[in-house]
């Protein structure tokens, strides 16, 4: 099999500001494109038994790359494809997807919520592909995908072996899975499991988790609401501030939230304004993994510490924490061409002919202003390339 190379033989880009939704970022020393998960493993395989360093990317919609570009091989994800598996021993109303890894999320969604299947509706209007959902273990609207993801087929770097991962052992937290944290390897596809709504008729969604959502719908916390309406909320939401990528909205360039929301001891909480808005942790999510690499890779489950009682943990907003440190949404450095976003102040956008070092200065500058107000270091979403905040 012949894979598929750049300079022209792919239709692929080879410039990262073509192939990254905030269009910023040099060349890829060279680009190889995986088509179907056989292509994938045969790619991977050229790369891996080569000296180059090497990279993955999917939709480019969580990745900032420098002007420098990268010296390396660029495996571009493509392959496409959802198939409905067998679930013998499930419950009756138990769907489960193989979803191909360079499938668009978005598609799985709209994929779902037109088959009358629950559980990723929230999950609407995310960019990016299937395969990169569960490495930061995508969340919005209350739902994340680590509540219905039932197992990764991975192609690990370290055996060069095919393994099927259960979602157990990927340590997904809050934006984030052994994989972001620097297991390497690919993932060829994953596997969901949703729920067919009772009423196929009308067909509903999860209940709703989130108070913005439900005052959009007009319902409350709890209550479920037909699935495509959900939907269709959700993407209105998210359009309102540019978070849905949209060639004729300036605010949607860009690679989604630039900060995480930082998680701080409740302590550290108690010396910022008693208005700064504050979410106390479930102990499950404070409990820390113990598994280490080889016993995951081994299959072991992941194993968590006991949750400490002391110090509990409070998850802050970043949004918050930025506009209350003087930077304001539109905010841009002189002469630069990279602004926060003027309807979201999580979002770094270009506003034209950004460079990467300008989203990543100006991230500088943000994070400055949040530490000098509020001694609190915020930390970056995205995966930056040849960057550093
Ligand atoms: C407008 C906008 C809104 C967004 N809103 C949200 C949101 O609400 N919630 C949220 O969680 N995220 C959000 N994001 C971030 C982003 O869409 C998600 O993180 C998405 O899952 C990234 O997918 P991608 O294919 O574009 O990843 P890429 O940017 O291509 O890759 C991201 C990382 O995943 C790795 N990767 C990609 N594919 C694979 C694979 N098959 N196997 C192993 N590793 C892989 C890459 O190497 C890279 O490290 C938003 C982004 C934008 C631009």
């Amino acid at each position: 099999m012949r894979p598929h190379i750049n300079q022209g033989d792919t239709g692929e880009p080879s410039a990262f500001r073509d192939l990254t939704t905030i269009r910023v970022g040099g060349e890829a020393g060279r680009v190889f494109v995986g088509r179907t998960s056989d292509e994938l493993v045969h790619v991977a395989g050229l790369t891996w038994q080569g000296p180059d360093e090497w990279m993955l990317l999917g939709g480019g919609s969580n990745t900032v790359v420098s002007e420098e570009g990268f010296d390396g091989t660029v495996i571009l994800v493509r392959s496409q494809g959802i198939e409905v598996l067998d679930t013998p021993g499930e419950p009756a109303d138990a769907v489960r997807l193989r979803v191909q890894a360079g499938h668009s999320w978005d598609a799985v969604v709209e994929y779902a919520v037109s088959h009358g299947l629950a559980g990723i509706e929230a999950l609407s209007g995310i960019p990016g592909s299937a395969g990169a959902a569960p490495v930061q273990n995508i969340g919005a609207y209350g739902q994340e995908i680590a509540e219905v993801l039932h197992a990764i087929t991975f192609l690990d770097y370290e055996t060069g072996a095919i393994t099927r991962m259960p979602a157990a052992v990927l340590g997904l937290g809050y934006r984030t899975s052994v994989i972001k944290q620097g297991r390497l390897g690919i993932v060829l596809s994953i596997d969901l499991t949703l729920r067919r709504s009772a009423d196929t008729d009308n067909p509903l969604s999860a209940p709703v988790r989130y108070q913005q959502l439900a005052d959009a719908l007009g319902v409350s916390i709890g209550d479920r609401v037909p699935l495509a309406e959900l939907r269709r909320a959700v993407i209105r939401l998210r359009a309102s501030k540019g978070m849905v990528l949209d060639a004729t909205d300036p605010d949607s360039v860009s690679a989604g939230s630039f900060f995480t929301n930082p998680i701080v001891t409740e302590s550290a909480a108690r010396t910022l304004p008693a208005v700064a808005p504050r979410w106390p942790l479930q102990p499950e999510e404070q409990a820390v993994a113990v598994t280490t690499f080889e016993e995951l890779a081994s299959g072991v489950p992941l194993r968590r510490a006991e949750a400490p009682a002391e110090p509990r943990l409070v998850k802050l907003s970043a949004a918050w924490l930025i506009e209350n440190s003087g930077v304001s949404r539109g905010f841009a450095l002189p002469g630069s061409g990279a602004a926060i976003s003027s309807r979201h102040t999580l979002a770094i956008t270009n506003r034209g002919g950004a460079t990467g070092e300008e989203v990543a200065q100006l991230a500088r500058f943000v994070q400055q202003r949040v530490q000098s107000e509020f001694g609190v270091v915020l930390q970056p979403e995205p995966v930056l390339v040849d960057l550093e905040l």
